[in-house]
């Protein structure tokens, strides 16, 4: 039996681009919907001048973190230089492709300003030998069209003799990237090729290339199906750009996404499962997603939905998972991935492990991702809070009121029977009315005196956890301050 054979192919240019992950996970869903589907891994790394190793391992640990698990490879495009070669001599032989001897500026002389842009086809029948300044380009058929068929835009049309005789072998010998591409995809007998909307331009050229290989090898590899995915836009929509919008899958697991929640967003990047609800667990997508009921029209990539959804999903995780999951930026000593540039503000031997276990049900229901925990909590475990100025000048410096409702809550915190939120709660109203405030005005001065800021977790729970001693202690201290 046999299933559908998709390919996820990036480059390693750079971070692992958003719009690359959104074309691995669709493919990696073509794959799994059917029990013989093969899902491939090529890194397409041919192109030494832009490539870097650390952009490589880049690509295998986004894909790992996203679990898009692989059925054959990682494969390394530069592996199969030797079946490019081979295959640029067979097209040459066969006469597909012909040496080219010109330079650019011969190019542009000879068709001189204003021309169409494109080779002119200069060398096509001039017999051009094999030389160190030749390039093999590939001769286009002059007539018809190529219609490229799309899942998702439904028939494309290419004017062939609009289609310059493009170069496929670089004078240096360089195999270019259309039929390195190509050659990879027969051998691999792809089924599908996904990938984002920026390649549709490509695929009547390496439509042509298949074909001629199927011709010239003698080996009938059926065409694959193409689907370009949607261009990703901004909230401007204009197309993702890498210097000015947050693209870097790396960044957003840094900052606490769950990988479960970005691949459900990035699910929704150009297509909607039935019905309404937003959080649609893996099982769902793997079964409802077709690439015909993909969109064509641009992707709003919206960091705002991302992180809503985000904080949907760790308010869905069992209080001990949430725990576990934050590991990394809490405790990052004891986890096996730390994420980059994130430490804590405590250290090893501050952190109180047990504490944090009570503390994080508080904060699970404020954050939306997992790196807004250590500066929410770190009131917890530094010996000594670090008052926000700013805060502080409002509610409690420049605040005479401020001063007295802290008064009044040391002296009434001091005597409390018992040391719990409802007992702390109903003596701060009651400070609270003796000087005529709400209790939300009466809270504010207590909330900054003990953990620094005016926002945090809740304040009567977090003041049961942190304790009488300390607690007052930073009351004091504020006091003292002014
Ligand atoms: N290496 C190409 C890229 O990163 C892959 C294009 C394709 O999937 O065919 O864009």
């Amino acid at each position: 039996m046999s299933g559908p054979r998709v390919r996820f192919a990036p480059s390693p240019t750079g971070y692992f681009h958003v719009g690359s992950a959104r074309s691995a996970l669709f493919n990696w869903l073509v794959a799994r919907q059917d029990p013989a589907g093969v899902f491939i891994l090529r890194v397409e790394d041919t192109d030494a001048e832009r490539n870097r190793e650390d952009w490589v391992e880049g690509i295998y640990s986004a894909m790992a973190w996203l679990g898009l698990t692989l059925d054959e490879g990682p494969f390394r495009q530069s592996d199969n230089f030797a079946a490019h070669d081979s295959a640029a001599q067979l097209l040459r032989r066969s006469g597909y492709l012909y040496y080219c001897d010109c330079s650019l500026a011969q190019i542009e002389k000879r068709k001189g300003p204003g021309a169409t842009p494109g080779y002119d086809g200069y060398c096509r029948d001039r017999g051009v030998e094999r030389g160190t300044k030749t390039a093999l380009r590939f001769r286009t058929p002059q007539e018809g069209v190529t219609v490229v068929h799309d899942l998702i835009r439904g028939d494309v049309e290419f004017v062939n003799n609009l289609i310059e005789d493009f170069v496929v072998v670089r004078s240096s010998g360089i195999v270019l990237y259309a039929l390195a591409n190509v050659t990879d995809d027969r051998h691999d007998r792809i089924t599908h090729i996904i990938r984002g909307e920026e390649h549709l331009a490509n695929a009547p050229k390496q439509m042509m290339l298949w074909e001629a290989l199927n011709a010239a090898t003698g080996d009938e590899v059926p065409l694959a199906l193409y689907a370009h995915l949607p261009l990703l836009v901004n909230e401007q929509r204009k197309k993702l750009s890498k210097r000015k919008d947050p693209v870097a899958t790396e960044t957003y697991r840094d900052q606490g996404y769950l990988a479960e929640a970005f691949v459900n967003y990035l699910a929704l990047l150009g297509w909607s499962p039935r019905g309404d609800e937003e959080i649609v667990p893996l099982a769902t997508l793997i079964e409802q997603f077709r690439l015909e009921d993909v969109s064509h029209s641009p992707a709003f990539f919206d960091v705002k939905k991302l992180t809503h959804l985000n904080g949907e999903y760790l308010r869905a995780l069992s209080p001990d998972e949430f725990v576990e999951r934050s590991k990394p930026w809490v405790r990052p000593w004891s986890s096996a991935w730390q994420p980059s540039d994130r430490e804590p503000p405590w250290r090893e031997d501050q952190f109180d492990k047990y504490l944090y276990a009570r503390v994080a049900p508080l904060v699970q229901e404020r954050v939306a991702t997992l790196g807004e925990i250590p500066s929410m909590v770190a009131f917890f475990f530094l010996d000594l809070v670090e008052l926000d100025e700013a805060s502080f000048a409002k509610v409690i410096k420049d605040d005479p009121l401020g001063r007295d409702l802290l008064r009044g809550a040391v002296r009434r915190f001091e005597l409390l029977v018992s040391w719990d939120a409802v007992s702390l709660h109903d003596a701060t109203v009651e400070v609270g009315e003796e000087l005529g405030l709400t209790l939300r005005k009466a809270q504010a001065p207590i909330r900054c005196a003990v953990t620094g800021t005016l926002v945090g977790p809740p304040l009567f729970e977090s003041l049961e956890l942190l304790g009488r001693k300390k607690s007052i202690e930073r009351l004091r201290a504020a006091l003292e301050r002014v």
